[in-house]
């Protein structure tokens, strides 16, 4: 049976990353307690209270701006609503230069087993042109602290195609990585949203466009290194030691339920309704110590929806999808439905098939968009 996986969004950071657009906000003491509340509040009137559980995240923000007893009550109120199982995966992302060694090790005995490590780039003129928090020696620092204090899966982030960015400088990056053999790598290529002042650097000429073709090249020569130094690619973004993938981000892929709380969390119930939380902070609390509901958005999706959904997401895995179990699922033959556009696809070099699993090559992950938009 799968098991449902629990999301808890910490809005808050130390400072505003120039790139960012996620719902984040600066960290201030008695809003993070009032905020944590509301969250221990949302918990306690979860619809899918009892539900059987196997991993806990938390994002953000940085979530490891919490305080341990913060991260306690909002643990314990977890166990006391939910069937948590006893090998689950909880993960804290954490930034560098944010927790102290003490911090690391409470967080630790909470149970906390797994630390989403927001390394970004190795470079300190990258870092401060991202506005990053950090310096790469807090990298360092924190790295061998989260270690001493007992984290044996640790994931770190890494962006490419930062405006500037060589592919000398990359590949230095991903070597700093590897030298610390991390048990996960996830990669991602920089987008630039509209609003963030990367972008108004970008549109005024203080940074250069962020260079698509090069980022390419990035990317191919990361999962070939990293694939060299025994790393398994599982999914497109993502590489693992082997048996460290992200058992949380795989319920995304996958189809398997998960429920969020705090502002902006969004919500599966694993048969296709959807529905997301206000995304500001302040209506958050707001909402819930009314007493009234967080949920902003609500969407069923229709089994068409539901059928594309399940091939764009599963084939995000580099194992693929396996045509006969989709068959047998929604009761459709892709290979008769779609068979132009796989032909299209096989020819272009970028899907295979291996028996009844369907994949995407190493050229159809960069070009992932293209393949995904035939199916929807
Ligand atoms: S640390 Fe992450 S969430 Fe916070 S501002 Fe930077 S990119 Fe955004």
């Amino acid at each position: 049976m799968t098991l449902a996986g629990l999301y808890i969004h910490i809005p808050f950071c130390r400072s505003r990353c120039s790139y960012c657009d996620f719902a984040t906000g600066l960290y201030q003491g008695e809003l993070a307690e009032t905020y944590v509340r509301a969250v221990v509040k949302e918990i306690g009137s979860s619809q899918n209270a009892g539900a059987r559980v196997d991993t806990i995240y938390f994002g953000g923000g940085t979530p490891s701006l919490l305080t341990p007893d913060q991260l306690d009550r909002i643990l314990a109120k977890v166990h006391r609503e939910f069937d948590v199982d006893s090998s689950s995966e909880i993960t804290v992302e954490m930034n560098p230069g944010t927790v102290t060694h003490d911090q690391l090790r409470a967080f630790r005995s909470l149970g906390v087993n797994r630390a989403s490590f927001g390394a970004q780039t190795f470079d300190d003129a990258e870092l401060a042109k991202l506005g990053r928090s950090h310096t790469t020696a807090d990298t360092f620092k924190t790295f061998h602290e989260l270690r001493a204090a007992g984290f044996d899966n640790v994931s770190f982030d890494l962006i490419a195609g930062l405006p500037g960015q060589t592919l000398e400088g990359w590949q230095r990056n991903i070597e700093h990585s590897l030298a610390l053999q991390p048990e996960h790598l996830s990669f991602y290529l920089l987008e630039v949203h509209s609003g963030t002042p990367l972008a108004d650097h970008i549109r005024r000429g203080l940074q250069p466009v962020p260079d698509e073709d090069l980022a390419a090249v990035m990317y191919e020569w990361m999962i070939e290194r990293a694939t060299a130094a025994s790393y398994e690619h599982y999914e497109i973004s993502n590489l693992s030691k082997p048996g460290f993938g992200s058992r949380h981000n795989t319920k995304y892929w996958t189809g398997a339920p998960y429920y969020g709380f705090g502002c902006s969390a969004h919500s599966f119930d694993g048969h296709g309704r959807r529905w997301s939380n206000q995304r500001d902070v302040m209506q958050f609390v707001e909402s819930i110590e009314q007493g009234a509901s967080p949920i902003v958005d609500e969407q069923l999706l229709s089994p068409a929806d539901l059928r594309a959904e399940a091939l764009f997401l599963g084939m995000r895995m580099m194992r693929g999808v396996d045509l006969r179990e989709y068959s047998e699922l929604f009761g459709v033959d892709l290979r008769a439905e779609h068979r132009d556009d796989l032909d299209r696809f096989r020819e272009a070099g970028l899907v295979e098939f291996d028996g009844d699993l369907i994949r995407l090559t190493r050229n159809g992950a960069l070009m992932s968009n293209e393949v995904f938009a035939a199916f929807v």
